[in-house]
């Protein structure tokens, strides 16, 4: 039987039962029992402070574009649901953790300032994006970001620069309980049409190279050193296997695919199924590039 949730943690904005298929890319997962959505950095603290006093485990949303979420989750998620506000102070702007990724991406193109093009085409929020120090085409966000603020698991508000080691390839070190809040990049003025003749040129790889059309997560498995995790799928003869509703891409090996009805089940029998054959035939084992979230 789940213990009630303590007084100060009813007050910050939540709904009942929400499904993650509605919360994440790949439309599947059991429902989240607790969604708090707070919608100031106050509500989000209130959150933290309440969960870290009583001991409670709790998780931290984002846009849901690398999760895979198994079954049902009785513990508190919080999703920050902030005012999309974005701050330019000369060439530098600063957007909410909960602000679309590629939204975000959009508004410095269209401000004519340059350095964010390479997020164009990844989905998700800023700090999803932040936490994941996100990239593409050779950039990643710990290039442009100057400032930022964050929780501490404890609930304390600190804002700072980034630091070494703080940020590495797909990885920071904003786990284990620290929300990102807010994030300012550092760009530079370029000329409005060369942005969105480079944004265009990504989103037009993307384009032929995904299978943008159907839900999925993004790349599934990380890259093992030397390899790409895509093609040891593909030689494996791996792509179009499928397992009710969720399938191997046919176009792109390393994106599992929801034809729309896949659960979770499915996806992680899938996935199962996936490494097994690559551990079999290349003796190299893959391991999860998304998240994957079960109680
Ligand atoms: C079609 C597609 C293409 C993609 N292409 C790329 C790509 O080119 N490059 C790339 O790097 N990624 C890519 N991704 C993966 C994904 O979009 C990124 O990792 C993204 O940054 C995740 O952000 P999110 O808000 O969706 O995070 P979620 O999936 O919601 O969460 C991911 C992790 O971030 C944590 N998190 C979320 N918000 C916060 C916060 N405010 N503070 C602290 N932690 C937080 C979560 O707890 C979880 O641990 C792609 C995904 C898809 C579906």
């Amino acid at each position: 039987m789940p213990r009630p949730l303590p007084d100060d943690l009813l007050k910050v904005p939540h709904r009942r039962d929400v499904s993650f298929a509605r919360l994440t890319t790949l439309g599947v997962g059991g429902l989240c029992r607790w969604l708090f959505e707070p919608t100031t950095e106050a509500e989000a603290q209130a959150f933290v402070r309440a969960c870290a006093r009583e001991g409670l485990p709790w998780r931290v949303l984002g846009g849901g574009s690398n999760l895979v979420v198994l079954g049902d989750l009785e513990m508190p998620v919080m999703k920050l649901a902030f005012p999309k506000e974005i701050r330019r102070e000369g060439n530098r702007l600063t957007a909410p953790a909960s602000h679309g990724h590629i939204a975000l991406a959009e508004a410095a193109a269209g401000a004519g300032l340059a350095g964010l093009e390479f997020a164009s085409g990844i989905p998700g929020s800023l700090g999803g994006a932040i936490r994941m120090n996100a990239g593409a085409y050779g950039r990643e966000w710990v290039d442009v970001l100057t400032r930022y603020r964050f929780l501490t698991p404890e609930g304390e508000l600190v804002e700072k620069a980034p630091e070494s080691g703080e940020f590495r390839y797909r990885w920071s070190f904003l786990t284990g309980g620290r929300v990102v809040l807010s994030a300012t990049a550092d760009l530079v003025e370029g000329d409005p049409a060369t942005i969105r003749a480079q944004v265009a040129e990504y989103r037009g790889k993307r384009g032929t190279s995904q299978p943008l059309s159907k839900r999925n997560a993004g790349c599934i498995f990380k890259n093992p050193p030397g390899l790409s995790a895509g093609r040891l799928i593909d030689l494996a003869g791996l792509k179009g296997l499928r397992i009710g509703d969720a399938e191997v891409s046919p176009e792109h090996a390393n994106f599992l695919i929801n034809h729309g009805r896949a659960t979770a089940a499915e996806f992680a029998e899938l996935m199962a199924q996936v490494q097994a054959k690559v551990r079999e035939v290349h003796g190299v084992e893959l391991e999860p590039e998304v998240e994957i979230w079960r109680e």
